[in-house]
């Protein structure tokens, strides 16, 4: 297999950007997937490799606020709830396309937003 690297990074919306890969394949990542899947220091256990972001505790509306390149092998990209640490090495971006190809079974969205305890909307 030969090494994919991104030709395009399109910023469709603060929600959703999309890559356009070495090999012509497209994909495109929801703003809450790619956070859902952030792998730094704070976001997995490091010695067990468990993921201390659960499913559903990332909203739908997360917003990415920046996208940039990190040397010539990862993505990084803050994101509007104050986290920008995460690293995403390309082929790690690539295996995660929620393409119907590359994932049949789709994205489960999660809520719009999250609840805050104690609060509610009116
Ligand atoms: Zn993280
Ligand atoms: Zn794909």
């Amino acid at each position: 297999m030969t090494y994919m690297t991104p030709k395009l990074v399109k910023r469709v919306s603060p929600r959703q950007t999309d890559i356009t890969w070495s090999d012509g394949h497209q994909s495109s990542y929801p703003s809450w997937y790619l956070r859902e899947k952030c792998m730094c220091a704070s976001c997995v256990e490091e010695f067990t490799g468990e993921r201390k972001v659960r499913h559903g505790e990332i909203p739908a509306a997360l917003e990415r606020t920046a996208v940039f390149p990190i040397g010539n092998y990862a993505l990084g990209f803050a994101w509007s709830d104050g986290h920008s640490t995460g690293i995403y090495p390309f082929e790690v971006l690539r295996a995660l396309c929620p393409c119907p190809e590359c994932l049949p079974d789709g994205l489960d969205e999660p809520p719009e937003r999250v609840p805050k305890p104690g609060s509610f909307d009116v």
